[in-house]
Order: C-alpha cells, then sequence, then structure tokens
C-alpha cells in the first residue's frame, strides 16, 4: 500500500493549555476515503488543520506522500486540496473569482486556471453563478464553491472537514456522489464527520476520535460486520426463579434483571429462535423491544469504554 498520509505520536496543546490532541497515530493509504469520526470537541478540526499546515502541532510527525510536512511545506502544499469548515473566502468576490484566484495561488497559468474552474464549478452545479457575488450564495452552494476552489489545482488528497454540515438531505447526497467519483478517479479522501451515516455511505476506512485519542481504527466493513448484530430485551411474564444464561452460535442470552432477559443475535439469526429456546427453558416472553443498534449505537458505547460520550 502507498501511504498517502502518515502520523505519528501526534500531539497538540494550544496556548490556553487545552490538549486537544494526545499521541495520535494512523495511516492513510492512497486512494482511500477515510473517515474521521468523533464528537464535537474531539480534535476533528485540530487534526485536519495540522495535516494541512495551516495550525502547528506541539509535537510528533506527519508525512504526506511519504515527505515530512515541516520540511517539505511548498510540495505537500501542491499534494493538498482542503475544504474547512469555516467559510473562509472574500464574500464579495463573484464565484468564478474566488475559484480562479485560487488557481493563481498555485502557480497554474491563466487559462488553465479558467479552464479548470470552469470544469470543477460545472461539476459541482454552480457555472451558472459563476459571476454573482460569492455572498448571495445558498450554504450549501457556498461550501461546493469550496470544493472547487479545492479542486482547481487537482490535488492527489483532498481533506474535508465536516463537508456536509447544514447541507440538506438532497444536496447531500448528490455531493456524496461526486465524492466517490473523484475518489474513483484516483484522488484520496480523508473527512471528518459526526453524521455516522455519511461515514457508512463513503468511506472504506474510518478511525474514532474522542478526547484526543484515536479509539478505533479498523475498515468501515469490519465494523460493519461487527454491527451485524442486534439486541432485544425480553420481558417475561413472571418473575424468573433462576439464572438463565445461554450460548450458541449466533445467540446469546442472559438475564439483565427478575423480569427481563437480553437476546443478542448475529449472522442472519432472528428472534424466533431465542423465543424457542426460552420457550424449552418454561420462559414465556410477554413483550420484547429492540435495543437501538448499529454504528449510532456502537459509537456511544465505544465512547463509553473511552469515559466519555452521554451514557
Ligand atoms: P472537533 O473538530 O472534533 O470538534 P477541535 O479540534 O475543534 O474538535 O477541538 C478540540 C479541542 O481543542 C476542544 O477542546 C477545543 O475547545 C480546543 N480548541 C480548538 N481550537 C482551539 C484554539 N484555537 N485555541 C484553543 N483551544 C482550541
Amino acid at each position: 500500500m502507498t501511504v498517502a498520509i502518515a502520523v505519528s505520536q501526534l500531539e497538540k496543546r494550544y496556548a490556553s493549555g487545552t490538549v486537544a490532541l494526545k499521541g495520535i497515530s494512523l495511516e492513510v493509504g492512497q486512494g482511500d476515503f477515510f473517515a474521521l469520526l468523533g464528537p464535537n470537541g474531539a480534535g476533528k478540526s485540530t487534526f485536519i488543520g495540522i495535516l494541512s499546515t495551516l495550525v502547528t502541532k506541539t509535537a510528533g510527525e506527519v508525512r504526506v506522500f511519504g515527505r515530512d510536512v515541516d520540511t517539505h511545506i511548498y510540495q505537500t502544499k501542491l499534494d493538498l486540496g482542503v475544504v474547512p469548515q469555516e467559510i473562509n473566502f472574500s464574500q464579495f468576490e463573484k464565484v468564478g473569482d474566488v475559484v480562479r484566484t485560487q488557481a493563481g495561488y498555485y502557480g497554474l497559468p491563466r487559462k488553465l486556471a479558467a479552464a479548470r474552474s470552469e470544469k470543477y464549478l460545472k461539476q459541482l452545479g454552480l457555472w451558472d453563478k459563476r459571476n454573482e457575488r460569492s455572498r448571495s450564495l445558498s450554504g450549501g452552494m457556498k461550501r461546493r464553491m469550496m470544493i472547487a476552489r479545492a479542486l482547481v489545482h487537482e490535488p492527489r488528497l483532498l481533506i474535508l472537514d465536516e463537508p456536509t454540515a447544514g447541507v440538506d438531505i438532497e444536496l447531500r447526497r448528490s455531493m456524496w456522489d461526486f465524492l466517490l467519483e473523484i475518489n474513483r478517479a484516483g484522488t484520496t479522501i480523508i473527512l471528518t464527520t459526526h453524521y455516522l451515516e455519511e461515514a457508512e455511505q463513503l468511506c472504506r476506512n474510518i478511525a474514532i476520535i474522542d478526547e484526543g485519542r484515536i479509539i478505533e481504527n479498523t475498515s468501515m466493513k469490519k465494523l460493519l460486520l461487527e454491527l451485524d448484530t442486534h439486541a432485544y430485551v425480553l420481558d417475561t411474564d413472571g418473575p424468573l426463579a433462576g439464572d438463565v444464561a445461554h450460548e450458541e452460535a449466533g445467540l446469546s442470552l442472559r438475564k439483565t434483571d427478575a423480569h427481563s432477559i437480553e437476546a443478542v443475535l448475529s449472522g442472519g439469526r432472528d428472534i424466533n429462535s431465542a423465543i424457542a429456546v426460552l420457550d424449552g427453558l418454561g420462559i414465556r416472553v410477554a413483550s420484547m423491544r429492540n435495543k437501538a443498534n448499529r454504528l449510532e449505537q456502537l459509537f456511544l458505547s465505544r465512547l463509553r469504554a473511552n469515559g466519555g460520550g452521554e451514557g
């Protein structure tokens, strides 16, 4: 695997004393679509800021396509396209000019700059707006314009900080399609998000960050496999006399209190098999409820295990 980003022992302490990153190490392969997922304040923007050379790190090393960013800042900037979370363009400039000016910063000749800005504004559905002042764009359009701007020098790596925050669902999907397309064409993409669905739809690999530490770093596929698990709470129609503990492939049962049993099913087993086992033990189920599951649940349980989260 060619490594696009290699980060080791990254630390960031702000002047205020806040330690935003507490020794982060991870790798992102070339061609990957990588999600950095975490709650507010986890350190995502700080991490992105350091990758994109806008925030100075306190300790650690960052390599972009094998180059140390401290000693190869210029080349690193050519390799990177960054879409920050906050609006950071001149609101009075015209849309076309915002994108063309950026091309100028990267030394693209005039003609090429014009061609590229046309290409990306068209792809992002903003070509008709090219002569309008950027402040007149809707929130979603502003974000798309920032994506066009980030791509104008055709970087190998695109970094997006919460790309669809505040973007309505329809636009979000079209933005996802666009990002998937440029990823397929070879651009490595790293994004931060707190929309779990977004990571699930887009990303091949994922890291979960919480309180400045990576608490999970795995493939989306593995994570989803782990999530192919459904948990139910079964309420019994009378108090349970003894203990209930049953384990077999794809089914585990355990007593949680005098009137309820938790059933955990995986590998395509359905709830009827749990009810049949209990029936065999002389236990009748009066009602049941599905415990919320999937990514949200896992995310929360990981955060809890880390001592944070909401529970
Ligand atoms: P996220 O993007 O995951 O919401 P951030 O990287 O923005 O998290 O913030 C991580 C922590 O660092 C937070 O506690 C935040 O308050 C703090 N922080 C972020 N930026 C600054 C800054 N410029 N100065 C001081 N503290 C900061």
